[in-house]
């Protein structure tokens, strides 16, 4: 059945890890939205464009195409046609993704994208303006919180387990920096929609939040289960 669940948050609120595991519980699609942005990111760098360069970004944005591809395990993301889903988790685009995302025409083609991917079936879309812009009418949406001491471990961990050596007290700096540049842009900034269920993660674990997000279903009269 056609559901849509959005679940926005700063970076490191535990979003991918619980949207996912959401998605599967539900046999719904699950839609990462930083990570389409990311993906732009990589051809940008990758371009040598500056990130300063808003509308060498903008053109660049229009003659790309992004596809996510379903993964049992998560998504793939490609980049007319190449597969970048390792490449887009480094540290150095995660410094430079904002700088993309703030771009009115980026997020004007973004927006067109995740909305046509999310048409007519459950989707459980995850990143920072879901609930705001994209999906406005969704039938339930999810605001992670976390305190930023706590995200940056969270993703020093990931970090580390995915080969990249670094140090927390950087990783708090740049996410502090992140979440002020995606909260202060002029298009669609990190906000929690005003009926948006606002969950803090510091004290759950990733299972436990998805166990309040499938009661806060259930407490919707939505299904727990889409059988699909
Ligand atoms: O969620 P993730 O950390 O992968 O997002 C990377 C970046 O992509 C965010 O910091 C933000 O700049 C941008 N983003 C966005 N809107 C979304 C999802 C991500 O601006 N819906």
């Amino acid at each position: 059945m056609a559901m849509v669940i959005t679940l926005d948050g700063p970076a490191g609120a535990g979003k991918s890890t619980v949207a996912r595991a959401l998605a599967r519980r539900l046999s719904c699609l699950y839609l990462d939205t930083g990570a389409m942005y990311r993906a732009l990111t990589v051809k940008a760098m990758d371009h040598g464009l500056s990130m300063d360069d808003p509308e060498a970004i903008g053109e660049l944005a229009a003659s790309t195409e992004i596809g996510l591809v379903p993964d049992p395990d998560a998504m793939r993301v490609t980049v007319d046609g190449e597969d970048v889903t390792q490449r887009i988790r480094s540290p150095e685009v995660s410094r430079s993704v904002s700088y993309v995302a703030r771009v009115p025409e980026v997020r004007a083609g973004m927006v067109r994208l995740q909305r046509k991917l999310g048409e007519g079936s459950c989707v459980v879309a995850e990143g920072r303006d879901m609930g705001t812009v994209v999906f406005p009418q969704a039938d339930l949406k999810v605001y992670l919180e976390a305190s930023a001491r706590e995200r940056a471990t969270r993703r020093a961990k990931d970090l580390a387990d995915a080969g990249h050596a670094v140090d927390v007290q950087v990783l708090e700096a740049e996410i502090r920096q992140r979440d002020h540049l995606d909260s202060t842009r002029d298009v669609a900034p990190l906000a929690a929609a005003s009926d948006a269920v606002r969950v803090v993660t510091d004290n759950l674990t990733a299972d436990e939040v998805v166990d309040r997000i499938l009661d806060l279903l259930q407490a919707a009269g939505l299904p727990r289960h889409t059988g699909s």
